[in-house]
């Protein structure tokens, strides 16, 4: 078995995770930036830990034989704060050449405000200035439908943007649809609480066909499993997928979306 781990959260994660995500297969994983658990205090967090996601955190992953790549932005949680996210906004340029830098992500919409909504608009618009992909988090449960529709607006309405380019994450059966018509990509998040289980992963595979969609299990510091993947593999096989099909999914499909970047390579 092999496969990607496009959206993990590494920085929260064990060297034990690092260790039993390799042995299960895992042959990249890919960290967007993302809320900490906690409000930095300032721009100088974003720095820190723009410089842990470029730096520190690939060489551990290295130690495992593994490819860590990244993306930058400020979270749309801590988005609420509009100069603040400027001055975020204000040094993400510095790391965009950075040789693990994948594009701009996640960025996306929490409760669906105005000053998010503005703050999603100013990252579209660098990831366009700096030629970027673009990775998206939509928001939670009820807020979900409405901020993917308000996010594919935003991100349809910029020429610039090539939808191909562009991945909306945590998708479920109501939001996965809307998602792949655009020509955007659409990711699952392999929750064992909320989001999806490997279960309504695969139906959702089973009714839109796996084009253009990935798995991941965006593990973090909160109830995640960082093997949600290879389990949702061996939840295909059982339910009588081939080895090629999944791997097509769990391998193929990540490969090819981050492959648009020339700096991924595995
Ligand atoms: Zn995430």
């Amino acid at each position: 078995m092999r496969y990607i781990e496009p959206h993990g959260h590494m920085v929260s994660r064990t060297t034990d995770d690092y260790q039993a995500m390799v042995t299960a297969g895992c042959a990249a994983v890919c960290e967007p930036a993302f809320w900490a658990g906690f409000d930095r205090s300032g721009v100088q967090g974003f720095y820190d830990y723009f410089c842990q996601l470029t730096d520190y955190e690939p060489k551990r992953a290295a130690k495992f034989g593994l490819p860590h790549y990244c993306w930058l932005c400020i979270n749309p949680k801590e988005s609420e704060d509009m100069k603040l996210a400027d001055e975020v906004l204000s040094i993400i340029p510095e790391f965009l050449a950075r040789p693990n830098v994948l594009g701009i992500g996640e960025i996306g919409l929490n409760k669906n405000t105005r000053n998010e909504l503005k703050i999603l608009e100013r990252h579209v618009d660098l990831a366009a200035k700096h030629g970027q992909m673009i990775l998206v988090h939509t928001p939670h449960l009820e807020d979900k439908l409405k901020g993917t529709r308000l996010i594919l607006d935003v991100i349809k309405g910029d020429q610039r943007i090539a939808p191909e380019r562009v991945i909306i994450d945590h998708v479920e059966e109501h939001t996965a649809k809307m998602v792949l018509d655009t020509g955007m990509w659409a990711g699952m998040t392999l929750y064992p609480e909320s989001k999806c289980t490997p279960a309504r992963a695969i139906d959702i595979l089973e009714n839109y066909g796996s084009e253009r969609i990935w798995m991941n299990s965006a593990c973090d510091w909160g109830i995640s499993v960082p093997l949600a993947v290879p389990r949702t593999i061996l939840e295909m096989r059982k339910r009588g997928w081939s080895a090629e099909r999944a791997d097509a999914v769990a391998f193929g499909n990540p490969r090819q979306f981050m492959s648009q970047n020339p700096r991924f390579q595995i």
